[in-house]
């Protein structure tokens, strides 16, 4: 990060703007509203700026800029035509180790300003690190249209409750879900609907019920991560990384998922990646109840979904039987989404009516699969874990009649950009594999349909650059 996020408090402070055109006039009008005491200094003053100055708060000097001009100055935004003159005015600015801004030219500024959604006072600051205003301008637009108009209104309203909510409810945490479920519900809907009085009768009633009711219970929610592209989360599984106190996470799940969780939730990895070593299941078990008893809402985050080889199922059995309250937000399996990223149909009318999900670890008892049903024609079989025993799968279907011949191909860290993808035959696939050196996460795809992978392969990180592109 090259830069530093702040919002800063200018009111009663002195800012010292040089240049008197039409960018300086724009600073002026955004400085203006904070309260600064703005000292301008330029020969040439636009008659807009002008006629401001007889207002408070803004002071005209009609002359060249003169060092002793940054006397007290807690910040200067310098805007003159001359670019030579702003260098030598920024100059000055960082001996001094006052902020300087100097306008298009980020290399001579300390500091750079955002592009802003003013919704004051919600203001969401937008910057690109300098690297591209118009990328910063569109993503402003969409924004723009995202929150409502009524949003800083929102803001102060939800201030005057404060002092209810800090009288009558129990503790911070109570607090924050009253905020919550408020923001979430009808209150805050009728609120930018514009009735107030209606949304102010809903928060009075939510009090009501939220401190008279029995202290919130935590809960746990159980939640399917995807095979690792972020934007595979479902809805509900961001809502619940939102509004999440703990989040008890798999090695698996991507950086990039994490990213999108509630900055102060605490994030305890529980392992889990093949070889290395994890938090044993009790553990991870007694975790989850203890936070859960503790009052806190648990999010218990798994690659994929949780309920496909994803132990999901132990851990509810483990928490329904300490009574812990849970729920399931499922997640797109890495079959799916790993076939979809590679372009191979996991059922098809002409190739395959099934498809079997399959690990490739022998059971708890040793016991095998059904080699034969997987071997059939007409069927598709995912393994999971299998790469590490690539050789006995193979050996096995073809030992149940699977032809050499029969398509499969084997996806590596699937729907991300490090995305790679190996197709053969079970005659030819482990030599392949072999010289691909592919890295684990990886799944093994067995089946006619994997024949249809080179004609409609459509995913790679061309692509998905692409698709981060559109955002301008
Ligand atoms: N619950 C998870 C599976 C956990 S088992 C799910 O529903 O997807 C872990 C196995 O899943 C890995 O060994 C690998 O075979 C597979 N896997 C998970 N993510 C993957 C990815 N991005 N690419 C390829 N395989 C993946």
């Amino acid at each position: 990060m090259n830069y530093f996020p702040v919002f800063f408090n200018l009111a009663g402070q002195r800012v010292l703007v040089v240049g008197g055109g039409e960018v300086a006039l724009r600073k002026v009008s955004l400085l203006e509203r904070t309260g600064a005491l703005i000292t301008l200094v330029a020969p040439d003053i636009v008659p807009e700026l002008r006629e401001r100055a007889s207002r408070a708060g803004l002071e005209l000097m009609c002359r060249e800029f003169l060092p002793a001009d940054l006397d007290g100055a807690r910040l200067v935004i310098v805007a003159t035509a001359r670019r030579a003159t702003n260098r030598w005015i920024a100059k000055l600015c960082e001996a001094r180790a006052i902020p300087v801004n100097v306008v298009d030219d980020r290399e001579a500024s300390r500091f750079i300003v955002p592009a802003i959604i003013d919704r004051d006072p919600v203001l969401v600051a937008i910057s690109t690190g300098g690297t591209s205003p118009v990328l910063a301008r569109r993503l402003r637009e969409r924004l723009e249209a995202l929150i409502p108009q009524r949003f800083g209104e929102l803001a102060v309203w939800l201030r005057t409750l404060r002092q209810g909510a800090m009288e009558r409810l129990r503790d911070s945490a109570e607090r924050r879900r009253f905020f919550e479920t408020l923001i979430d519900g009808a209150a805050a809907r009728r609120f930018i609907a514009g009735d107030r009085r209606g949304a102010e009768r809903a928060a009075q009633q939510l009090l009501g019920t939220t401190s008279s009711g029995a202290p919130a219970v935590g809960d746990v929610t159980l939640v399917g991560a995807g095979p690792g592209d972020p934007e595979l989360l479902t809805l509900k599984a961001l809502r619940a990384l939102q509004d999440a106190d703990v989040i008890l996470h798999d090695r698996l799940v991507s950086s990039g998922v994490l990213e999108l969780a509630r900055r102060d939730a605490t994030r305890i990895c529980v392992g889990k990646s093949a070889g290395a070593a994890s938090t044993a299941q009790r553990e991870i078990n007694d975790a989850l109840i203890e936070h859960a008893r503790a009052g806190r809402r648990v999010v218990r985050l798994k690659g994929g979904d949780p309920f496909i080889f994803g132990r999901g199922g132990e851990e509810l059995e483990a928490l329904a039987r300490a009574g812990i309250p849970f729920s399931v937000v499922p997640g797109i399996t890495a079959a799916a989404g790993c076939a979809a990223y590679a372009g191979i149909p996991l059922t098809h009318r002409d190739h395959a009516h099934s498809v079997s999900f399959v690990t490739g670890h022998a059971d708890k008892n040793g016991a095998e699969p059904d080699w034969a049903a997987l071997a059939g024609a007409s069927h598709t079989a995912v393994f999971y874990m299998g790469v590490a025993r690539l050789e006995h799968i193979i050996s096995r279907l073809l030992a149940h009649g699977a032809p050499a011949t029969r398509p499969a191909a084997v996806i590596a860290h699937g729907t991300t950009l490090e995305q790679r993808v190996i197709t053969a035959t079970l005659g030819t696939l482990k030599e392949a594999c072999a010289e691909a050196r592919l890295e684990s996460p990886a799944l093994l795809v067995v089946g006619d349909v994997v024949g249809l992978q080179p004609a409609l392969a459509w995913f790679n990180a061309e692509a998905a650059m692409d698709g981060v592109l559109q955002i301008a």
